[in-house]
């Protein structure tokens, strides 16, 4: 497939409004390509390059492509700055800039799918002090030969932002409509290997061919989520439930083979070698080769200390043997997803907890079984007295279901109303700040996967986390006018508020009230923040209780 007929779906795509129509147009292109186009050309629809459980980057700044395509232009990089910053989406600001070149080049050549995959591949491997130069170089020849809308696409996947519309759930849907398959088998499938670009190729072969997909040891799948709701709820409708302390610190997936291991994060980066100790720990507490799911929290003379301290941990490449001697790390494992060669994710909650009992001696994490909504209250309040967020309620028969936030999950904290938003843009900051941001412009997702801002946030951030920002943030910075900068959308913060209230001052209609900073959730993925459905669900919930 050349990539000029992929930038001609993805501009249907994004003309398309009904859900059905863009799953016509994705199925009618899938039967036609080869086995090497098909992975290829899901992932890119769904905006990635690499699967979701690879560790390749291709480590392309938006500072990057933007020299790339000032080179290719014959203008300076200040320039291209400032018109993209006027346009706002850096794809079509990059295709209009590009499109004067098209009539002074003549040697341009046919870019294919494949070879501009290709070329990110090989971006994502060149390492070593000549790498920057390197990947300019592609980036170049890769502009160079591009025509203006394949331009639109090419600088929208390197900058991690395809914003054609199309969600997960519609390229799967397409998927299993091209090759006559159930959108179920599809989904399972996706779920225990984590590419839905290998599963398009195996939904061709069938039905049976899905049902045989399995997760693979050091191969990361993606966590099961929760939902907020209440103790009365889910025992009303479940009967009797399991109920474990909920930790404040951050997710893991741990993989064990033999002697070896992994431990993935949130993000399902490899964070092992940030912590020797954990892995130590984990590996010793089975015989199995297994995959456990849990949190780690950092404790001090047996108490949890508050999350920050985890993610310190996490983070770290140098003197991780001095941190490992002042942090403390303890794994809480509190489910089981693999053993020895069996996929687990289909089995029934209480089955695998049997499981992970029987198969693992240490750093289980202690769990109730009960129908009585008292005993679990005050399993609730004995988890508040240890330094614990709260509880989780969970289903006993639920299967395990990588990536979903569903209800079989219920998280129980102390009613301080939060919300996870992506960091978007910011401001400034005056004074003794001036070289740093101050206020954070913050966004929800739509259903289309946009980011659309919501809220300022400015209060509540200490001068040390101010500079922490600043240093995450500064590479991230996509365009700059007057005192605010736009950025890469890759950080989340979590915000409290005392109230949402409908506002014409942000495009989601609503605003939050009295936000104040609470953390930086860099545990989670933009994916994962709120829904513009949810701000309205919690402000429809908010009504009533008025
Ligand atoms: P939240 O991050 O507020 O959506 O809450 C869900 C998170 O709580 C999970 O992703 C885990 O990181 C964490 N957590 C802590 N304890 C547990 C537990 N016992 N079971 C499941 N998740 C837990």
């Amino acid at each position: 497939m050349l990539f000029n007929e992929f930038s001609e779906i993805c501009e249907e795509i994004e003309n398309t409004s009904g859900r059905l129509d863009s799953i016509e147009i994705v199925s009618e292109c899938l039967g036609e390509l080869s086995k090497e186009e098909l992975p290829v050309f899901v992932r890119f629809l769904m905006g990635r390059i690499f699967p979701d459980y690879s560790p390749e980057k291709t480590g392309i700044g938006p500072n990057l492509v933007y020299e790339a395509v000032a080179y290719v232009a014959g203008k300076n990089k200040n320039s291209v700055i400032k018109k993209i910053n006027t346009g706002g989406d850096a794809g079509r600001a990059i295709e209009n800039i590009l499109s004067k070149k098209e009539q002074t080049s003549f040697f341009t050549q046919s870019l294919d799918l494949l070879e501009v995959y290709n070329d990110f591949l090989y971006i994502s491997e060149v390492g070593g002090n000549r790498s920057q130069k390197e990947k300019l170089k592609v980036l170049r020849r890769l502009f160079a030969n591009a025509k203006p809308k394949e331009a639109r696409y090419i600088s929208r996947l390197m900058l991690g932002e395809l914003r054609i519309g199309i969600g997960e759930g519609n390229v799967r849907d397409a998927v299993a409509k091209a090759f006559s398959v159930s959108p179920d088998s599809v989904e399972h499938a996706y779920q225990a290997s984590n590419d839905l670009g290998e599963v398009a190729i195996i939904a061709k072969k069938g039905e049976s061919a899905l049902a045989e997909v399995k997760i693979e040891l050091f191969r990361p799948v993606k966590m099961m989520l929760a939902k907020q709701g209440s103790i009365s709820e889910i025992v009303e409708e479940e009967g009797s439930v399991a109920a474990e302390f909920k930790y404040d610190g951050t997710r893991f997936q741990f993989h064990k083979k033999g002697g070896e291991c992994r431990i993935y994060s949130r993000k399902l980066e490899d964070v092992t070698e940030a912590i020797p100790d954990v892995a130590k720990m984990l590996l010793s507490s089975t015989q199995e080769n297994v995959i456990l799911d849990g949190e780690v929290i950092a404790v001090d003379n047996g108490r949890p200390l508050p999350f920050q301290y985890v993610l310190r941990r996490f983070r770290r490449k140098h003197d991780i043997a001095g941190h490992m001697e002042s942090l403390k790390l303890v794994p809480n494992v509190f489910d089981i997803i693999y053993i020895n060669g069996e996929t687990l994710i289909d089995t029934p909650f209480s089955k695998r907890r049997e499981i992970l009992d029987t198969n693992v001696k240490d750093f289980v994490a202690p769990q109730i079984v009960s129908g009585d909504t008292d005993y679990i209250e005050s399993f609730y309040r004995s988890a508040l007295d240890n330094g614990h967020e709260g509880i989780m309620v969970k289903s006993l028969s639920a299967h395990y279901t990588p990536g979903i936030r569903g209800k079989d999950w219920i998280k129980i904290k102390p009613a301080v109303d939060t919300i996870d938003l992506a960091v978007t843009g910011a401001e400034w900051g005056e004074g003794k700040r001036a070289h740093m941001f101050g206020s954070f412009l913050l966004a929800c997702r739509d259903e289309r996967g946009g980011l659309i801002p919501v809220s300022k946030v400015a209060t509540g951030i200490s001068d040390d986390m101010l500079a922490e920002l600043y240093s995450l943030l500064k590479e991230s910075v996509i365009s700059e006018s007057g005192n605010s900068v736009r950025f890469e959308p890759e950080l989340v913060f979590e915000v409290g508020y005392s109230e949402i209230q409908k506002s014409p001052n942000y495009d989601a209609g609503y605003a939050l009230r009295f936000p104040r900073f609470i953390r930086l959730r860099d545990d989670k993925a933009i994916d994962e923040i709120e829904t513009l459905a949810s701000i309205e669900e919690r402000f429809s919930v908010q009504s009533a209780k008025k």
